[in-house]
């Protein structure tokens, strides 16, 4: 059988990729969906809103607090933050497209079939990779598209622990060239710490955060996010999210960036697909939309690269300058942009 699309990669992107398809897309996943919550899950209710998975969200924020050195510092930011349930998220999101699903291994593509480890290969007229920082499909085609030395790693406990804050903490004492994070959901809380430099020895630093709070550490999951943004068409392969680099950097923020890309990428196949507009047009489409961003990228890449030579009393005023409305609020307009 030949499918329209195939995804590989039913998280973020690929459904958001699949949510903009009619006709018989397929969703390829080594998991089952929503089944490996490899994040925080910490976005924007409007985020939620726009693909009508408001359903998932477990608690809203109004303020986030920075934590440097001993000093917090509360912003409040002019849109409210949730933390979902990933699971679902991505059952309410997957019900909402029409695409087929099957649990196979990816290991790459050949001409326009993706090739797996265990279920045989499946043909389409277009494949999209949604991958992840693996870039399966991408790296089959072009061996250095995945760069390893961009990339954060972080890895986190959900342990049950409510507060009312979005925590981030900038503070050598749990760790260094990173940051360390605290995302209430309801009536439990996700603990974590990331490196910039992707290192991947994190526990120790993970529990001089839990230790702040009197938790125990509990099951651990996490993972690598990768911020070098990258074209993301790669001969005839789509690739969308953070396989593509769409996870920001300094703020490793990547849901709303992986959805936001997702769906134009789905909705100009679809054109495609319709006839609509001719393949080497949408691919261009594409290319551009998710390209324009990529000073925005720079900058924020730029800022983390500088973080570990900023004085904490530096961060500490810019923190203070960002708890100013006003300020706060400009600030938060012009991040939220990419
Ligand atoms: C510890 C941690 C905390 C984070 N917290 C946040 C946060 O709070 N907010 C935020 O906005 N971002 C956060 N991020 C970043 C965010 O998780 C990513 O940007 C986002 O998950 C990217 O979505 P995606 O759909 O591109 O890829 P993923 O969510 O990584 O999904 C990739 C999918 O592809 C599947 N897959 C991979 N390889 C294969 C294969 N060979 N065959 C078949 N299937 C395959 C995987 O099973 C998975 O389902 C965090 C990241 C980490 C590591």
């Amino acid at each position: 059988m030949q499918y329209d699309v195939a995804i590989v990669g039913a998280s973020f992107a690929g459904l958001a990729v699949a949510s903009k398809l009619g006709g018989n897309s397929l969703l390829i996943d080594r998991k089952e969906i929503g089944s490996h919550q490899a994040s925080a899950c910490g976005t924007l209710v409007k985020t939620m809103e726009a693909v009508g998975c408001e359903n998932s969200i477990l608690q809203t924020f109004d303020e986030v607090a920075l934590h440097v050195g001993d000093a917090e510092i509360t912003i409040p930011v002019p849109d409210r933050f949730c933390t979902i349930d990933y699971e679902k998220f991505c059952k309410t999101f997957f019900k909402r497209s029409s695409a087929s699903f099957v649990k196979a291994n990816a290991l790459g593509v050949k001409n326009n079939e993706i090739i797996t480890a265990d279920k045989g290969n499946f043909k389409a007229k277009i494949l999209v990779d949604c991958s992840g920082w693996s870039a399966v499909l991408a790296k089959a085609i072009d061996r250095d598209y995945v760069k390893n030395d961009m990339m954060s790693f972080g890895i986190e406990t959900e342990v049950p622990f409510e507060d009312d804050k979005l925590r981030f903490f900038l503070d050598n004492g749990i760790i260094g060239n990173g940051a360390a994070w605290l995302f209430p959901a309801g009536k439990k809380s996700r603990f974590g710490v990331g490196s910039y430099k992707g290192e991947t020895r994190l526990v120790e630093n993970l529990k001089a955060l839990t230790d702040k709070y009197g938790v125990r550490i509990g099951k651990i999951h996490g993972g690598y996010f990768c911020y070098s943004l990258k074209r993301p068409c790669v001969g005839n392969v789509f690739v969308a999210g953070c396989a593509a680099g769409q996870t920001l950097p300094l703020s490793g923020e990547g849901i709303r960036r992986s959805i936001i890309f997702g769906l134009k990428c789905g909705e100009v196949l679809q054109q495609v697909l319709d006839g609509k507009l001719p393949a080497e047009e949408g691919r261009k489409i594409y290319e551009d939309f998710a390209l324009r961003y990529r000073t925005h990228y720079q900058y924020l890449l730029k800022l983390q690269e500088s973080l570990p030579k900023i004085a904490p009393w530096q961060i500490k005023l810019a923190a203070r300058l960002l708890s100013f409305k006003p300020i706060g609020t400009y600030s938060f307009r012009e991040y939220e942009k990419i």
